[in-house]
Parts: C-alpha cells; sequence; structure tokens
C-alpha cells in the first residue's frame, strides 16, 4: 500500500521508524527488535539506509520483511550523495523488484572530505527526479527540517529549496525530530504560505536516556526546552525513570500534535520494542 493512501485518509495515524543493522553479528538482534515493533501493526515503518552505504544492503531485506510477515506497508529510505549513479540505479531496481511502493528519498550526509565536483548527486532533489523518471508510480517522501537544515542560511532559503523537492515529485513529506510542538506548528504555516500543499509526518523522538539528549541534539540541531532539560536534569542518572519521563514526554507530544489537526505521527523508535508499545498504547484511542 501508497503511503499517501494512508496520510490522504486524514485520521490519525502512528508509523515508526527502524534502522538496520550495521554489521552481519547484529542482524538477528535487529530482526528480533524489528519483528516486534512489526507485531504492534502501526499504520506503517519505514526502515532507514546508511549514507556511507555501511547499512544499506540490509534495508531492504528488513523492508521485505516487514511487509511479507506482517503485511504492514513499508518505505524504504534511499540517499545519493554519497553513492555513484550506478549503485543509486541498481538499488531502484532492487526496490522495484522487492515490490516496494514507497520510498523516502535524502541526500544523506556529506562524508567528511568528499569533494563537490566528484558528486553524481548533489540534493535530495536530484534523487526525487530520478525516481519520478524512473518510477512514476512510486510514492516518494522528502525530509523537511523544522528547525531549518543545518546547512542552511535561513529558514527561507531552505523553504524555498523544499518547495522544489516537493514539485520535483515528493507525494509527501517527514519531519526532523523537534521537542517544541510550537516550532512544527509554526513551520507548518510558513510551508503552507509557501504553497506546499503535500501531507507532512511529525517525526517524534522519545528520549529515553541522558546520553540520547546530547547526541540527538548533535545530530539534529534540535532545540532543547527548558520543561524537557529538566526531566533530564532531574531523572538523567536513574534509567528506570529517565525511561518513564521520555515515553511520557513524546506522548504528550503526539496528543498535543492530533489535538492541533496533525494527524500523522512518526516515532523515530530506535529499534525499541517496549519504548514503541508503550507509546502506542497511550495513544490507541485517539488513532483512526
Ligand atoms: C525524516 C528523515 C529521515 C532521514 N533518514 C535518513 C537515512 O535513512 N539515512 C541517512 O543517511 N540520513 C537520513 N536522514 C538525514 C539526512 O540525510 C540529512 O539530514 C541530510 O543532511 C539532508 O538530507 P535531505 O534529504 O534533507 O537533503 P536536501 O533536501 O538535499 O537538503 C540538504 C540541504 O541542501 C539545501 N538544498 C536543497 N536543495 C538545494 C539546491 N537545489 N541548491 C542548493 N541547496 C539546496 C537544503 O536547503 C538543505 O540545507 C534523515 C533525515 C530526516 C529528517
Amino acid at each position: 500500500m501508497k503511503i499517501s493512501e494512508i496520510l490522504a485518509r486524514n485520521v490519525p495515524s502512528i508509523s515508526f521508524e527502524v534502522f538496520p543493522p550495521k554489521v552481519d553479528a547484529d542482524f538477528a538482534d535487529v530482526e528480533h527488535a524489528v519483528r516486534e515493533i512489526a507485531r504492534l501493526r502501526p499504520s506503517f515503518m519505514s526502515v532507514t539506509y546508511g549514507a556511507g552505504g555501511g547499512t544499506s544492503r540490509y534495508t531492504l531485506a528488513i523492508a521485505e520483511e516487514i511487509k511479507r510477515d506482517f503485511g504492514v506497508p513499508t518505505l524504504a529510505h534511499l540517499t545519493c550523495v554519497s553513492s555513484s549513479r550506478k549503485t543509486v540505479d541498481e538499488q531502484i531496481d532492487r526496490i522495484r523488484a522487492a515490490g516496494i511502493e514507497n520510498v523516502m528519498a535524502l541526500r544523506g550526509d556529506i562524508p567528511a572530505g568528499h569533494e563537490a565536483d566528484k558528486r553524481d548527486y548533489h540534493h535530495a532533489v536530484d534523487l526525487v527526479r530520478l525516481l519520478r523518471g524512473k518510477a512514476p508510480d512510486l510514492c516518494i517522501g522528502g525530509a523537511c527540517y523544522p528547525e531549518i537544515h543545518p546547512e542552511s542560511a535561513d529558514q527561507k532559503t531552505d523553504i524555498r529549496y523544499l518547495r522544489e523537492k516537493v514539485e520535483a515529485g515528493c507525494d509527501f513529506l517527514t519531519t526532523q525530530m523537534f521537542f517544541d510542538n510550537h516550532l512544527l506548528y509554526n513551520f507548518l504555516y510558513k510551508i503552507r504560505e509557501a504553497g506546499i500543499s503535500v501531507p507532512v509526518v511529525a517525526g517524534i523522538m522519545p528520549i529515553t536516556n541522558a546520553r540520547q539528549v546530547e547526541r540527538a541534539i548533535h545530530l539534529s540541531g534540535a532545540m532543547v526546552p527548558q520543561r524537557f532539560r529538566a526531566l533530564v536534569d532531574r531523572f538523567g542518572s536513574d534509567p528506570a525513570a529517565m525511561k518513564q519521563a521520555g515515553i511520557a514526554y513524546a506522548t504528550d507530544q503526539i496528543i498535543d500534535l492530533y489535538a492541533n489537526g496533525v494527524t500523522n505521527i512518526h516515532v523515530y523508535t530506535m529499534n525499541k520494542p517496549d519504548v514503541a508499545e508503550k507509546i502506542l498504547g497511550n495513544i490507541r484511542c485517539f488513532l483512526g
């Protein structure tokens, strides 16, 4: 099933992101976690793709398994900036052959020392155009950044490029994590004003241990509100308490989003079935 069909229902949905293993030895553990998450029957699941190619070969294997064994629609991520045209073409052919109908088209992070003039792809929009041309019936997602992409000069420029990416063929957008819903409401207002009308899925990261906070901020550049910082300061040294507080905070964010008409939520599960299950339990009666 296409994600665009799920989003068009316009009723509250919840989807989960998982990541594939980095090395063969971890495959069984990751597979077990992913199966536990798929068993919860979210609206759809996405499987990330390693920018440097490290985990890329497992993305499709995991996505296929979720679809085949649980009937959960899957979204396979694909990055382009550090790949050759040949590699990207081959991966698209594999996605098609596996019957995956949804692709998240991403640039990926630029590896250190990577020279711009040696790249086949520069931005996600290049990949969106390629996918649209090669497989017109695919449902294509793109990333967006309520607090602007860290490399962007300003929000206006970021939104201008986002519009170009959507016009190239994105059916929906998924946001980077954010910890203050007002940032999302503000962003939605601005992109709608700029003429971007595709559905936006709100990305929520439940922070369940203190180490994760610094890592999440470092990777995403997300602003951490004082209310959240206080939870980490108070409960960060008590793993069980921090986990419960992080799940409660994410639940609170999701309920506020549903209440304000943001119907589609994507949870960055970090491959933690217990976290996904608790969040789902907390919001089940809101789902369509
Ligand atoms: C929902 C989500 C899922 C993700 N999944 C993965 C994953 O599976 N694997 C992974 O490695 N990474 C993933 N990432 C991280 C992502 O690859 C990085 O954030 C990356 O730095 C940017 O990717 P993008 O697709 O947003 O790039 P782009 O849309 O190309 O944007 C990147 C920057 O370039 C600018 N830009 C865009 N188009 C142009 C243009 N034509 N000219 C000049 N500037 C332009 C933008 O304003 C922005 O500053 C994900 C991020 C999100 C939000």
